[in-house]
């Protein structure tokens, strides 16, 4: 198979990061027949220091016409970096707020995967979490409370602010569905978070999400509520397949769930629109203190790369071949220093790249 890959370096880390994921990619691609080409985008403060735009119309466009894209992470030291000393719609972040409209991605995908072999990082007990946890959160970002009008009034001397929460059934049917096909690539298993027992749009969510699970006989569909799942999340964390949920509670859920695994190097995302293209990234950000210093851990970028040749390019087998050579990467006791315990051997970035490709 023939894939266009947009990529998106960026800055800090970025490029070392994109890097070993492409190295990584390449060696997918050697070993199951296939060729990916790659298209290579300025995005974020490079972006600005080449353009002095963070995302010109140009690259947006070049990246629609790819089947996917692969970011490392944007932005500087916010204290320092003269990019910050721009009005907030040059900066760097808003080239990434503008990628992600302007490629409609309205479903962001957050694995929470605890490897059993970094236990150790995980908060919660050792009972709760034994042989590793498992589970995505899918979380809706163009819609509901963050988007719905806004106001602060004041009136009779009392100020007094709304903020609107409104779903219509074609923007929750959209995601449920891409909720429901990741579901059968996984475990079969959808659980939708809303607050039913007081909410109207929640209403609405679940009863959209039950007229889409009929079209999926395979998939079985739990409904929970919000305040139940940020418990359930600590409490017993290995139950859950897909969490399928609107834009407020997905935000805080998936930081919470991201901070169970307890390693920020390791955690992969993708955001998706229609159809199967996707924006694949790290959850952490393009930390700056460790950038050009062969010290950044590769893997959630190369987890992110992973999730492309699930989600978008659908290759299930290639997917798993990256995810089991992290498996047994970390198996091995192979450490970047972020995810090491006090002892262990310390190895970099581009070691760290090789040592992946070693095992696909
Ligand atoms: P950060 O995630 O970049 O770093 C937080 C801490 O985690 C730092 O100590 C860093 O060294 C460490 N860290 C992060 N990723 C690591 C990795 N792969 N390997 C080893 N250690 C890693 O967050 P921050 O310092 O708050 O932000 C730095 C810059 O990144 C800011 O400009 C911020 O706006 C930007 N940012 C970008 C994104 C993105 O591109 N999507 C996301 C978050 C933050």
């Amino acid at each position: 198979m023939n894939k266009k890959i947009a990529v998106m370096r960026g800055d800090g880390i970025g490029p070392e990061i994109v890097t070993e994921a492409i190295r990584v990619l390449e060696k997918v691609a050697e070993k199951f027949g296939h060729s990916f080409s790659y298209t290579e985008l300025l995005m974020g403060g490079c972006s600005i220091d080449a353009t002095g735009e963070p995302l010109t119309e140009e690259t947006l466009a070049s990246a629609k016409a790819c089947d996917a894209v692969l970011l490392g992470a944007i932005g500087g030291d916010v204290g320092k970096s003269p990019w910050y000393r721009l009005p907030p719609d040059k900066r760097p972040e808003a080239g990434l707020l503008k990628l992600r409209k302007g490629l409609g991605l309205f479903a962001n995908i957050r694995p929470a995967k605890l490897f059993p072999e970094l236990a150790d990082a995980c908060p919660l007990k050792p009972e709760l979490t034994e042989g590793g946890f498992d589970f995505v959160v899918m979380r809706e970002l163009t819609g509901g409370l963050y988007f719905g009008a806004r106001e602060t009034v004041t009136e009779n001397g009392v100020r007094h602010a709304v903020d609107t929460l409104t779903y219509d059934e074609n923007e929750i049917r959209r995601i449920a569905v891409q909720a429901f096909e990741i579901a059968r690539k996984r475990n079969r298993r959808v659980c939708s978070v809303d607050k039913a027992n007081v909410l109207d749009s929640s209403r609405l969510w679940r009863a959209v999400a039950e007229e889409v699970a009929a079209d999926y006989p395979d998939v079985t569909l739990t409904h929970m509520l919000v305040d139940n799942c940020a418990m359930q999340l600590v409490r017993a964390p290995k139950q859950f397949d897909v969490i399928l949920t609107e834009n407020m509670f997905g935000d805080i859920l998936s930081d919470e769930a991201s901070m169970v695994t307890g390693s920020i190097g390791m955690l992969a995302s993708a955001s998706l629109g229609e159809g199967s293209f996707g924006l694949y990234e790290p959850s952490h950000g393009s930390a700056p203190d460790i950038a050009g210093q062969d010290k950044a851990n590769p893997l959630a970028t190369i987890l992110s790369a992973a999730m492309m040749l699930r989600y978008s390019f659908d290759m299930e087998a290639e997917a798993d071949a990256v995810e089991n050579a992290v498996s047994q990467v970390l198996r091995d006791g192979i450490r970047t220093g972020d995810i090491a315990a006090p002892g262990e051997t310390v190895i970099g970035c581009h070691a760290m790249g090789t040592a992946v490709c070693e095992r696909i």
